[in-house]
């Protein structure tokens, strides 16, 4: 069952979602990027990355949090983009089975 994303996410790419455990490892990695919710317990993403090194540090928080709570939107969408673009062109998606 797919986990809902947290309401204060800033709207963008990555998001934190409420498997969250607010073990506040994400803002100890990308402070500019993530934010605690101290009340509830957990941490959203308050500020999409502005840049690479941003970036860098949202992927890096990703890949240690303990529950895969972060998620980062924008990578599902670029490949539902390059199948819809298969799927609009046949001859490209074979293109690398043509022999
Ligand atoms: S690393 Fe994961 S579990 Fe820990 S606070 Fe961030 S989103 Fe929540």
């Amino acid at each position: 069952m797919m986990s809902a994303k947290i309401v204060e996410n800033a709207p963008g790419r990555f998001y934190v979602n409420t498997r969250c455990i607010g073990c506040t490892i994400c803002p100890e990695i990308a402070p500019a990027n993530f934010a605690s919710n101290l009340e509830e317990g957990y941490e959203y993403v308050c500020k999409q990355p502005a840049d690479r090194d941003e970036e860098s540090l949202c992927r890096e928080a990703m890949a240690i949090c303990p529950v895969d709570a972060i998620r980062d939107n924008g990578l599902k969408s670029e490949i539902r983009n390059v199948l819809k673009a298969d799927a609009a062109n046949p001859k490209k998606q074979n293109a690398g089975c043509s022999k």
